[in-house]
Protein backbone atom coordinates (compact mmCIF):
# COMPACT_ATOMS: atom_id res chain seq x y z
CA UNK A 1 0.00 0.00 0.00
CA UNK A 2 1.84 3.40 -1.14
CA UNK A 3 1.08 6.07 1.28
CA UNK A 4 -0.35 8.99 -0.38
CA UNK A 5 1.01 12.12 0.31
CA UNK A 6 -0.63 14.51 -1.81
CA UNK A 7 -4.04 13.75 -0.66
CA UNK A 8 -3.33 16.05 2.44
CA UNK A 9 -1.13 18.46 1.19
CA UNK A 10 -1.36 19.25 -2.92
CA UNK A 11 1.24 21.38 -2.53
CA UNK A 12 4.23 18.52 -1.98
CA UNK A 13 6.35 18.79 -4.79
CA UNK A 14 9.07 15.90 -3.69
CA UNK A 15 9.69 13.28 -1.32
CA UNK A 16 11.72 10.57 -0.39
CA UNK A 17 10.83 6.68 -0.63
CA UNK A 18 11.30 3.20 -0.98
CA UNK A 19 10.36 0.52 -3.88
CA UNK A 20 8.28 -1.52 -2.53
CA UNK A 21 7.82 -3.51 -5.67
CA UNK A 22 7.93 -3.41 -9.57
CA UNK A 23 5.38 -5.13 -11.00
CA UNK A 24 5.85 -7.79 -14.19
CA UNK A 25 4.91 -4.96 -16.64
CA UNK A 26 7.83 -2.33 -15.30
CA UNK A 27 5.68 -0.06 -13.12
CA UNK A 28 7.44 0.88 -9.63
CA UNK A 29 5.59 0.89 -6.94
CA UNK A 30 6.87 2.83 -3.81
CA UNK A 31 6.16 3.13 0.32
CA UNK A 32 4.84 6.79 -0.12
CA UNK A 33 4.97 9.29 -3.18
CA UNK A 34 3.77 13.01 -4.16
CA UNK A 35 2.22 11.30 -7.46
CA UNK A 36 -1.29 11.57 -8.34
CA UNK A 37 -2.60 8.46 -9.96
CA UNK A 38 -5.08 9.07 -12.99
CA UNK A 39 -8.56 9.39 -11.73
CA UNK A 40 -11.56 11.83 -11.12
CA UNK A 41 -10.92 13.06 -14.65
CA UNK A 42 -7.94 14.41 -13.38
CA UNK A 43 -4.45 13.04 -15.60
CA UNK A 44 -1.98 11.30 -13.28
CA UNK A 45 1.16 13.22 -12.70
CA UNK A 46 4.55 12.52 -15.31
CA UNK A 47 8.06 13.63 -12.59
CA UNK A 48 11.20 12.17 -12.28
CA UNK A 49 12.74 9.59 -9.91
CA UNK A 50 16.01 10.35 -8.69
CA UNK A 51 18.09 6.96 -7.64
CA UNK A 52 20.72 7.11 -5.18
CA UNK A 53 23.65 7.13 -7.35
CA UNK A 54 21.84 10.24 -8.74
CA UNK A 55 20.61 8.84 -11.80
CA UNK A 56 17.02 9.55 -12.98
CA UNK A 57 14.10 7.06 -14.20
CA UNK A 58 11.57 10.13 -15.70
CA UNK A 59 8.16 8.81 -14.98
CA UNK A 60 5.75 9.23 -17.98
CA UNK A 61 2.47 8.81 -15.70
CA UNK A 62 1.07 7.89 -13.04
CA UNK A 63 -1.69 4.80 -12.17
CA UNK A 64 -4.07 3.51 -9.65
CA UNK A 65 -3.04 -0.37 -9.06
CA UNK A 66 -5.80 -3.27 -9.31
CA UNK A 67 -5.89 -2.97 -5.37
CA UNK A 68 -6.60 -0.12 -5.14
CA UNK A 69 -4.20 0.57 -2.61
CA UNK A 70 -1.14 0.78 -4.77
CA UNK A 71 -0.07 3.69 -6.57
CA UNK A 72 1.89 2.69 -10.11
CA UNK A 73 4.83 5.15 -11.36
CA UNK A 74 5.07 4.06 -14.82
CA UNK A 75 8.53 4.88 -16.69
CA UNK A 76 8.73 6.56 -19.75
CA UNK A 77 10.10 3.50 -22.40
CA UNK A 78 13.13 2.87 -23.66
CA UNK A 79 15.04 3.98 -20.49
CA UNK A 80 17.98 2.02 -19.14
CA UNK A 81 17.93 1.94 -15.55
CA UNK A 82 18.68 -0.81 -12.41
CA UNK A 83 16.23 -0.68 -9.80
CA UNK A 84 15.61 -3.12 -7.26
CA UNK A 85 12.67 -3.91 -4.38
CA UNK A 86 14.50 -1.92 -1.25
CA UNK A 87 16.29 0.89 -3.38
CA UNK A 88 15.61 4.40 -1.90
CA UNK A 89 14.58 7.28 -4.45
CA UNK A 90 13.84 10.86 -4.58
CA UNK A 91 10.53 11.53 -6.60
CA UNK A 92 9.89 14.45 -7.71
CA UNK A 93 7.08 15.41 -9.88
CA UNK A 94 6.40 18.27 -13.09
CA UNK A 95 5.00 20.87 -11.37
CA UNK A 96 4.20 22.91 -13.91
CA UNK A 97 2.24 20.41 -15.55
CA UNK A 98 0.56 19.43 -11.78
CA UNK A 99 0.03 23.23 -10.87
CA UNK A 100 -2.54 23.71 -14.19
CA UNK A 101 -4.18 20.49 -13.27
CA UNK A 102 -4.83 22.08 -9.70
CA UNK A 103 -5.90 25.40 -11.02
CA UNK A 104 -8.18 23.81 -13.85
CA UNK A 105 -9.45 21.03 -11.16
CA UNK A 106 -10.44 23.81 -8.66
CA UNK A 107 -11.86 26.16 -11.38
CA UNK A 108 -14.15 22.84 -12.51
CA UNK A 109 -15.79 22.58 -8.76
CA UNK A 110 -16.97 26.56 -9.43
CA UNK A 111 -18.35 25.88 -12.68
CA UNK A 112 -20.48 23.07 -11.04
CA UNK A 113 -21.65 25.64 -9.03
CA UNK A 114 -21.98 28.84 -11.87
CA UNK A 115 -24.10 25.44 -13.56
CA UNK A 116 -26.25 24.03 -10.97
CA UNK A 117 -27.23 21.12 -13.16
CA UNK A 118 -26.29 17.29 -12.82
CA UNK A 119 -22.72 16.79 -13.97
CA UNK A 120 -22.31 13.46 -16.08
CA UNK A 121 -18.92 13.94 -16.62
CA UNK A 122 -15.53 15.76 -16.64
CA UNK A 123 -11.89 15.76 -17.63
CA UNK A 124 -8.72 18.42 -17.21
CA UNK A 125 -5.73 17.89 -19.58
CA UNK A 126 -2.93 20.74 -19.89
CA UNK A 127 -4.55 23.20 -22.41
CA UNK A 128 -8.26 22.73 -21.29
CA UNK A 129 -10.40 21.13 -18.67
CA UNK A 130 -14.17 20.25 -19.37
CA UNK A 131 -17.59 19.47 -17.64
CA UNK A 132 -20.72 17.76 -18.72
CA UNK A 133 -24.09 18.50 -17.40
CA UNK A 134 -27.28 17.21 -18.30
CA UNK A 135 -28.77 20.35 -19.09
CA UNK A 136 -31.60 20.44 -21.87
CA UNK A 137 -31.43 24.41 -22.05
CA UNK A 138 -28.88 26.62 -21.21
CA UNK A 139 -30.00 30.08 -20.30
CA UNK A 140 -26.54 32.05 -20.35
CA UNK A 141 -23.97 32.33 -23.23
CA UNK A 142 -19.96 31.54 -23.30
CA UNK A 143 -19.84 35.48 -21.79
CA UNK A 144 -22.14 35.22 -19.37
CA UNK A 145 -20.82 32.02 -17.92
CA UNK A 146 -17.21 33.42 -18.11
CA UNK A 147 -18.47 36.35 -16.43
CA UNK A 148 -19.93 34.35 -13.44
CA UNK A 149 -16.93 31.66 -13.53
CA UNK A 150 -14.76 34.86 -13.04
CA UNK A 151 -16.74 36.86 -10.45
CA UNK A 152 -17.03 33.23 -8.35
CA UNK A 153 -13.11 32.90 -8.98
CA UNK A 154 -12.12 36.54 -7.70
CA UNK A 155 -14.17 36.38 -4.63
CA UNK A 156 -10.80 34.22 -3.51
CA UNK A 157 -12.59 31.25 -1.42
CA UNK A 158 -10.24 29.50 0.51
CA UNK A 159 -10.97 26.15 -0.35
CA UNK A 160 -10.57 23.47 2.68
CA UNK A 161 -11.28 19.74 2.74
CA UNK A 162 -12.70 17.20 5.71
CA UNK A 163 -13.35 13.90 6.42
CA UNK A 164 -16.95 12.68 6.65
CA UNK A 165 -18.34 8.75 7.06
CA UNK A 166 -19.82 6.35 4.22
CA UNK A 167 -22.67 6.91 6.75
CA UNK A 168 -22.90 10.70 6.91
CA UNK A 169 -22.58 10.91 3.02
CA UNK A 170 -25.24 8.50 2.50
CA UNK A 171 -27.42 10.99 4.83
CA UNK A 172 -26.45 14.10 2.93
CA UNK A 173 -26.66 12.38 -1.02
CA UNK A 174 -27.26 16.02 -2.44
CA UNK A 175 -23.70 16.58 -1.91
CA UNK A 176 -23.18 14.19 -4.90
CA UNK A 177 -22.87 16.29 -7.98
CA UNK A 178 -21.20 14.13 -10.24
CA UNK A 179 -23.23 11.37 -11.49
CA UNK A 180 -20.73 9.27 -13.31
CA UNK A 181 -17.97 9.51 -10.75
CA UNK A 182 -19.25 8.28 -7.46
CA UNK A 183 -16.96 9.03 -4.85
CA UNK A 184 -13.89 6.78 -3.18
CA UNK A 185 -15.68 4.34 -0.55
CA UNK A 186 -14.84 1.61 1.13
CA UNK A 187 -12.06 2.94 3.40
CA UNK A 188 -15.46 4.07 5.57
CA UNK A 189 -14.28 8.01 4.87
CA UNK A 190 -14.90 10.43 2.00
CA UNK A 191 -12.86 12.95 1.39
CA UNK A 192 -15.30 16.62 0.87
CA UNK A 193 -13.65 19.61 -0.52
CA UNK A 194 -15.09 22.96 0.56
CA UNK A 195 -14.70 25.93 -1.23
CA UNK A 196 -15.65 28.98 1.11
CA UNK A 197 -19.26 28.40 1.47
CA UNK A 198 -20.41 28.63 -2.01
CA UNK A 199 -19.48 24.55 -2.73
CA UNK A 200 -19.19 21.48 -0.54
CA UNK A 201 -18.77 17.68 -2.06
CA UNK A 202 -16.97 14.80 -2.37
CA UNK A 203 -13.74 14.93 -4.33
CA UNK A 204 -10.34 12.88 -4.08
CA UNK A 205 -8.52 15.26 -6.67
CA UNK A 206 -5.95 18.01 -6.25
CA UNK A 207 -6.69 21.79 -5.94
CA UNK A 208 -5.23 25.10 -5.09
CA UNK A 209 -5.66 26.90 -1.32
CA UNK A 210 -7.79 29.63 -2.97
CA UNK A 211 -9.45 30.48 -5.84
CA UNK A 212 -7.51 33.59 -6.28
CA UNK A 213 -4.73 30.81 -7.62
CA UNK A 214 -6.96 29.57 -10.31
CA UNK A 215 -6.37 33.08 -12.62
CA UNK A 216 -8.43 34.22 -15.80
CA UNK A 217 -10.20 31.66 -17.05
CA UNK A 218 -12.55 31.55 -19.64
CA UNK A 219 -15.80 29.62 -21.34
CA UNK A 220 -14.42 28.79 -25.45
CA UNK A 221 -17.23 26.13 -26.05
CA UNK A 222 -20.21 25.19 -25.27
CA UNK A 223 -21.42 21.94 -26.88
CA UNK A 224 -24.49 20.34 -27.66
CA UNK A 225 -24.39 16.50 -26.53
CA UNK A 226 -27.30 15.61 -27.52
CA UNK A 227 -30.91 16.89 -26.44
CA UNK A 228 -30.28 16.56 -22.38
CA UNK A 229 -26.58 16.92 -22.36
CA UNK A 230 -24.54 20.20 -22.72
CA UNK A 231 -20.52 20.20 -22.84
CA UNK A 232 -18.88 23.37 -21.39
CA UNK A 233 -14.84 24.14 -21.91
CA UNK A 234 -12.57 26.06 -20.41
CA UNK A 235 -9.31 27.27 -20.98
CA UNK A 236 -6.76 29.94 -19.06
CA UNK A 237 -7.04 33.43 -20.66
CA UNK A 238 -3.20 34.12 -20.10
ZN1 LIG B 1 -12.05 18.24 -6.81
Amino acid sequence: MTKDLFRSDSYLTSCNAKVVDITEDGAIVLDQTVFYPTGGGQPGDAGILTLVDESKIEIATTLKGKEGSDILHIPAEGQNYSLTVGDEVTCEINWDLRYKYMRFHTALHLLSVAVPYPVTGGQVSEKEARLDFKLPDPDFTKESLTETLMALIKQDHAVSTRWISDEELDAQPDLVKTMSVQPPRGSGKVRLVAIGDVDLQPCGGSHVKNTSEIGSVFVSKIENKGKQNRRIRIKFAD
